[in-house]
């Protein structure tokens, strides 16, 4: 008797299950999905590696392209990529259904162009940054930032040991 009217008030209820896979999901507003990063935005600065748990994504320069990679087999869609992006170059989607034959699928590569020190002629940076940082400092002070850190700072210690004669 009390199985039947556990029955009957479940049939009440009505259908709660979903018909997915066959049919399309919505996902909830705020979901976390697939991180995917803007390769017209991102300027290379690093701040989602250096927060990325589980080291997803890595950023790495090579022949004069920084290259900033995701690797979704390893991101735990947390988040915080998005949160740090100073650009709002990466974001979380909708995207669920990652599952594929090929581990290829599960790289997103971001390829950005980079400066040569006019000192050394070693890369150091990204032209979007630089055009970002020179945006910040007055004309007459951009010449400078043509030059990377180790030659500014090795400049800076001849000049310094001059001034002691
Ligand atoms: S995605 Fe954003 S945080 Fe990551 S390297 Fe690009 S600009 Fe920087
Ligand atoms: S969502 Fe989290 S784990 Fe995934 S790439 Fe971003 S920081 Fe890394």
């Amino acid at each position: 008797m009390r199985r039947l009217g556990i029955l009957g008030r479940s049939m009440g209820v009505g259908v709660v299950t979903k018909r997915y896979p066959y049919e399309p999901i919505e996902v909830p507003d705020g979901f976390r999905g697939k991180p995917v990063i803007d390769g017209d935005k991102c300027v290379g600065c690093g701040a989602c590696a250096n927060v990325c748990p589980p080291n997803a994504i890595e950023i790495f320069d090579e022949g004069g392209y920084r290259i900033v990679r995701l690797y979704i087999g390893k991101c735990i869609f947390c988040g915080r990529c998005s949160d740090i992006c100073p650009e709002n170059a990466i974001s979380l989607s909708r995207e669920f259904e990652l599952s594929t034959t090929s581990t290829n699928d599960l790289y997103q590569e971001v390829r950005l162009s980079m400066v040569k020190c006019k000192e050394c002629g070693r890369y150091f940076t990204t032209y979007r940054l630089l055009a970002k940082a020179m945006k910040e400092v007055p004309p007459e002070e951009r010449e400078s930032m043509l030059i990377c850190p180790e030659c500014k700072a090795r400049i800076s210690a001849h000049l310094a040991s001059f001034a002691r004669w």
